[in-house]
Formats: structure tokens, C-alpha cells, sequence
């Protein structure tokens, strides 16, 4: 018998061979009200875990832009430059946006921006209006008119029950879309964000794919995006200061070396001290010495403590015994 929890299944074992390594900061990305979470999603520091069904949610989603764009070309509304991308300028090819489009009405263009909501979310939307009920998106928005030079927005949300359509025009806000500018600055160039709450039964944390890594004591990914050498390029590559600021060759990127030590900042562990290949941290079981194990025996004249690779402090992690 075909059942939902076969294609579920499927579609969650292509998006595991694809692997979710997306390295690129968004629109939507630098939006989010977490800046925390925008940096370690950048760094692809956590998995994502979506489900078969939530897949299937981001499908149907991009699949409703098309229907949106039918609607509103039969009032006129003329859509162009559909999925296309800018880039910051001076992000390095790391940082930009791609639009759902702009819309041409009357002679005036407007970046167009498209989404769906669930009934509960419409209804909030409807009454409230982008900036209260979507922050994020209005973010979002503000950003992609900073790189295209669009001085106002259209934005249609499509009741998914319903297809009632919300459609809200506002304009280019300078001071809130050159703090995003700065906030991506900050993110490529590794800084730590803010965390929204230190309180991991926070609402928003508690859904939070990054929940075990800012709150609790599992450690990033061991790739070479959440490695202390590594910083970001022009051109959108990565180099290693490990190795003479060399470029990471694609391969590498995605699995890192041996000589991999953590970003100090992604690991929720207070820093006991350092040194340009060794971190040493406080775990709830003693101290842990963060290098590439063997190479550090002895620092400043005492047995250092606890040696761990990354991949075994991820693997310690995981058993919650760190
Ligand atoms: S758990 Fe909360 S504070 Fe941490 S990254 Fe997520 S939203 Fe931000
Ligand atoms: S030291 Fe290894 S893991 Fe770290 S950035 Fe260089 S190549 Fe990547």
C-alpha cells in the first residue's frame, strides 16, 4: 500500500543527498528577528531536520507564486524580472537577494514580494499589517529595496484556505534597511549576533532548529564554515588561514580537515582560554581542550586537559556528556 509516510520518507532522503549546505546570506535570512540565528545559519553551524512535509510546504509555496502573478496580470499588474538575483555590493558575493519579481502597475514599479499563510496567520496579518504581524518579511523587504533602488513594495499574501488575497503597498525605510546592510556586514564577517533570549523555554527559541547549539550543549557541524581559520572572500569563496589564507576548494568546504578548531562563539561554553590553535572551554564535566588532538600535550607548562578533536566534541555532544 502507498502511503504519505513513504513520500515523506522520499523526499526527506533526496533533500539528505543533496545535503543542506547553503552558504549564501538572503534577504530573508538577514531578516529573521534573531541575529544569533542569522549568523549560525549562515555558517550552516546546525541542521535543519525539515520534515518530508515541510518540504512539501516550501513547494506548494513557491509553486503559489505563479497563480499570485496569473491573478494579478488579469488586473494589470505586469510582473518582471521574476527570481532574480542582487548582490550587496561590497558583500563579497556572499550577501544579496533574489525577489519574487517586480511589478509594473500605472507606471510605477514596485519590488514585489510573495508569500502564503495559514488561515490563523492571514486573519493576524490582515488586522495587524506587515510591520506587526511579519516583521521578518517587512525586513526582508526593506533589504531587497536597498539593493534594487525600488522605493516601495507590494506585498500579496494568499490565504491558503481560502485564497483571499492580502495586498499591502509601503515604502523604503533608509534607517531600517542600513541596519541590515551593517548586520550582514557583521555576519560575513564571522562576528557572534544576539541572541533574542537567553531563556532556552523562550517561544520563539523553542522552535528554534539552532535550539541545541545556542541553548543547550551540542556543537556545531564540523565543516570548515564553523572553523576558527576560515574567513569569507571576494567572490563568494572561503579561505583558510590555516594555509596561507589559500581558497577552500568546494569539496573541502563541506567536510573540513584535521586541524579544524571551533569558532569560540558558536559553542555555548564559557572560553577558559586560547591560542592560535586550541581553545579551551568550561563543560559541565571538567575542562575540554579543542585542537587538533596530540598536538597540544602541554600549555603553559601544564598537561593540557581534555584534547578533543571538533568531530569528537560533536559526538560527545551529542551523548550530552561534554
Ligand atoms: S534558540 Fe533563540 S536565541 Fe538561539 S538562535 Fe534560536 S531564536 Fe536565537
Ligand atoms: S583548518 Fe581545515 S577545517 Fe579549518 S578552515 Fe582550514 S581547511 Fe577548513
Amino acid at each position: 500500500m502507498i502511503t504519505s509516510e513513504q513520500v515523506y520518507n522520499s523526499i526527506e532522503k533526496k533533500a539528505a543527498e543533496r545535503g543542506d549546505f547553503n552558504r549564501w546570506l538572503g534577504a530573508s535570512g538577514i531578516g529573521h528577528p534573531c541575529s544569533h540565528y542569522t549568523s549560525l545559519a549562515f555558517h550552516c553551524a546546525f541542521d535543519n531536520n525539515f520534515s518530508g512535509r515541510t518540504f512539501l510546504i516550501f513547494e506548494l509555496g513557491n509553486l503559489s507564486e505563479d497563480l499570485i502573478c496569473n491573478a494579478l496580470a488579469k488586473a494589470g499588474i505586469e510582473v518582471i524580472e521574476r527570481q532574480k538575483r542582487f548582490d550587496m555590493p561590497e558583500g563579497k558575493g556572499h550577501v544579496g537577494a533574489t525577489i519574487d519579481g517586480v511589478a509594473v502597475y500605472a507606471n510605477n514599479y514596485y519590488l514585489l514580494e510573495l508569500k502564503t499563510s495559514n488561515a490563523k496567520q492571514w486573519k493576524e496579518l490582515h488586522e495587524k499589517g506587515i510591520k506587526a504581524a511579519k516583521p521578518q518579511h517587512f525586513a526582508q523587504c526593506q533589504f531587497g529595496m536597498e539593493l534594487t533602488g525600488l522605493a516601495k513594495t507590494l506585498y500579496v499574501s494568499i490565504n491558503k484556505d481560502t485564497c483571499e488575497l492580502h495586498i499591502e503597498e509601503f515604502m523604503y525605510e533608509q534607517p531600517v534597511a542600513f541596519n541590515l546592510k551593517m548586520l550582514a556586514h557583521r555576519v560575513i564577517g564571522r562576528e557572534e549576533g544576539t541572541k533574542m533570549s537567553t531563556r532556552p523555554d523562550y517561544f520563539e527559541c523553542k522552535w528554534c532548529a539552532a535550539h541545541r547549539i545556542c541553548h543547550g550543549h551540542q556543537t556545531p557541524r564540523v565543516h570548515c564554515l564553523t572553523c576558527a581559520h576560515s574567513k569569507t572572500a571576494e567572490g563568494g569563496v572561503w579561505q583558510c588561514g590555516r594555509f596561507d589564507d589559500v581558497e577552500i576548494p568546494k569539496d573541502t568546504l563541506q567536510v573540513g580537515c584535521e586541524h579544524h578548531v571551533y569558532m569560540p562563539w558558536m559553542v555555548n561554553m564559557p572560553v577558559l582560554g586560547y591560542g592560535e590553535y586550541y581553545v579551551m572551554y568550561q563543560g559541565k564535566n571538567g575542562r575540554v581542550c579543542n585542537c587538533p588532538t596530540g598536538e597540544f600535550p602541554m600549555i603553559d607548562g601544564e598537561e593540557a586537559p581534555n584534547m578533543m578533536t571538533s568531530a569528537l566534541m560533536l559526538e560527545k555532544s551529542k551523548e550530552g556528556a561534554l
